[in-house]
Parts: structure tokens; C-alpha cells; sequence
């Protein structure tokens, strides 16, 4: 009976800590320029009860007691909780107000400061990593001849044995060295009932000098990618990976900030890209890029055990942590 009380007590609580509602940006004004819907930072951080502070002229933060953002003029760079976030559009001023896309605030800042209120239809049981590339496709190769393929199917392995202790259901799109089709691996996490599909992959750049990690995501319908010119106009075509837009913002992030917690490389930030294997996904879907071969000490890292076994715990904890937010929304929702 003592039990039941507790329980009841602790779902209340639930309840009061995540309340149904409508979204508060859902309420915040919008601007149109040029075409595009805009809303306001100081609008955004007034729905969040967020206090904003331009201390420099050119970026702006936006401080809560839990959670904080910040943002720079005409850049598509901010963070959320010192992690890197990718825009789908530059932050602007105009007339003297800084603005932000309503497209950004609806599925980047909402899902971030609110992930309960969009994962509470999600599983979170099946996780299928996705080792890229095998076989003749090598991928990126160093210097010193280490290839992602291999370190990658690697790093797989070492966290799927964490993901199973943790009582997780894990499946490999590959297992060995073989080389598999790009959709191939969708199907396949399809037919087992994926929660959460991860890919992982090693970078490579045309020069040494760029390291560090990255995750991506599907970019939303109609944006373009995080490396395209900020004039590009995005492509229009809306992708079975594109209905879970939030849920794919909230996983990305939980990746990008369990690589850089385990890793500790440089933070390239959570990136959008309409990689084919996102596109395809099943579930909400992210892929790693965990270091670059193109740089010769990321690459000499590949080459110990401890800095993979670092990126499987990287791997395995981003997912966790997607799993855990999964379970408490279910919890929350009515
Ligand atoms: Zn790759």
C-alpha cells in the first residue's frame, strides 16, 4: 500500500514537473522577411522565462537556471548547454530585434528545452548501430593506412556489449567486413523493429588541419545543410526520417554531448545533412562522425584501444541517455 502511495506521489510530481502543453513558442509573434517567418529571442526567451543578455553587441545568451543558449549574428552556429547547435538559418538582427527562424525554434529549441513533451511516443527497447561503409568501400583512410571501415565495426562492437549490459536490444548492420548497400541498412533496422538507428563513421577534409566530432541529423524540409552556402535554398522533398524531426534533434543532441563528455575532442557541433541512411531511418536516426583519419594525431588515436573503447562508452551513453528521456516523456503523458 506504502508502495502505492509513493508511486502515486511520484507520478504527480511527474505531472507537475512536465505538464501537457501547447508548445510556448506556439504563442510568440512572428515576423515575415523576405518570405521567411522569423520570431523574436527576446520573445523565445520570455516563453522559456529565460533572461536574455547581449553583453557584446554581437552574441546573444539566453540564461536560465537549468538549461542556457547562445547565439551570433549572422551565424548558424549557437549552443545549447555548451554544446554545439547548427541552425537551419543564420540568427539575425532586424530592427533592433534578434531574430531566429520559427522553423529553428519549433524543432531545435522546443524539442531541446521541452524533449518530454515529443518523445513520449517513441520506443526506446531496439537499438541498431550502423557500421558505415565494409568491403571494397573502405571509407576515409590516413596517412598511416588506418581505415574507417575497420575502426569503425570496431567501435560498434565495443558498444553494443555495453548497450546489451545495460539491457538494451542491439543489432549491427554489419558484424564483419563485408560491404552492404546504403538501403540495406534502413531496411534492416526496419525488419528489427529499431527505437533509435546510429551510424558511425570516421571524417576525413582535404586538409590535416580539421579534427574533432560531429553529429548529424536530417535537416528539416525546405532548409539547407549544414554545409551548404547560407543562400542555398534547401531541397523540398520531405523523407521518411523527416517525421521525427524533434525526436532526431533530441537524439543528436544527447550523441553529440555523450562524444564530447567520453572523447573530448573539439565540437563541431550537431549538424544537419540529408545523409541517405538518415533519410531513410525508420526512427529518429543520428550519424557520428568520431575524429578525423585526414588529421594525423585523430588518426594515430584510431589506433588505441582505450580512444575506441572512449567512443563506444560515447556511443552507448548518447543513447542511453535518448532511451532514459524516452522513458520518463512515457511516463509523463497522459
Ligand atoms: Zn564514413
Amino acid at each position: 500500500m506504502l508502495r502505492r502511495i509513493f508511486s502515486v506521489i511520484f507520478l504527480v510530481g511527474l505531472l507537475f514537473a512536465f505538464p501537457c502543453q501547447a508548445a510556448p513558442i506556439a504563442n510568440v509573434r512572428v515576423t515575415t522577411i523576405a518570405g521567411m517567418r522569423f520570431v523574436s529571442l527576446k520573445d523565445v526567451a520570455a516563453a522559456y522565462g529565460l533572461t536574455l543578455r547581449v553583453p557584446f553587441g554581437k552574441k546573444v545568451y539566453l540564461q536560465g537556471k537549468w538549461n542556457s543558449w547562445t547565439f551570433e549574428v549572422d551565424s548558424r552556429q549557437a549552443s545549447f548547454n555548451g554544446t554545439a547547435i547548427w541552425l537551419h538559418a543564420p540568427m539575425m538582427k532586424y530592427r533592433g530585434k534578434w531574430m531566429i527562424t520559427q522553423n529553428d525554434a519549433k524543432s531545435i529549441v522546443d524539442p531541446l528545452m521541452r524533449p518530454y513533451a515529443y518523445l513520449s511516443g517513441r520506443g526506446y527497447r531496439v537499438v541498431v548501430l550502423d557500421p558505415g561503409h565494409g568491403g571494397t568501400d573502405t571509407g576515409a583512410r590516413g596517412r598511416r593506412g588506418v581505415e574507417e571501415k575497420r575502426v569503425v565495426l570496431d567501435v560498434a562492437m565495443r558498444a553494443r556489449v555495453h548497450l546489451a549490459n545495460a539491457g538494451f536490444k542491439v543489432y549491427l548492420t554489419r558484424e564483419t567486413d563485408r560491404f552492404i548497400e546504403l538501403d540495406e541498412r534502413a531496411i534492416k533496422a526496419a525488419r528489427w523493429g529499431a527505437d533509435a538507428f546510429v551510424s558511425i563513421h570516421l571524417n576525413s577534409a582535404p586538409n590535416s588541419a580539421p579534427k574533432g566530432l560531429e553529429t548529424y541529423v536530417l535537416t528539416d524540409v525546405g532548409y539547407p545543410s549544414t554545409s551548404s552556402s547560407a543562400r542555398s535554398r534547401g531541397e523540398k522533398t520531405s523523407y521518411a526520417g523527416n517525421r521525427f524531426e524533434h525526436s532526431n534533434t533530441a537524439l543528436g543532441y544527447y550523441m553529440q554531448k555523450a562524444l564530447l563528455e567520453k572523447v573530448k575532442g573539439e565540437d563541431r557541433g550537431l549538424r544537419r545533412a540529408r545523409f541517405l541512411v538518415l533519410r531513410n531511418a525508420p526512427c529518429p536516426g543520428a550519424l557520428l562522425e568520431c575524429g578525423f583519419l585526414s588529421n594525423p594525431a585523430e588518426e594515430k588515436l584510431m589506433l588505441d584501444a582505450k580512444h575506441r573503447e572512449a567512443i563506444a562508452l560515447a556511443v552507448s551513453k548518447g543513447v542511453i541517455d535518448y532511451f532514459n528521456a524516452v522513458k520518463k516523456a512515457r511516463v509523463a503523458a497522459p
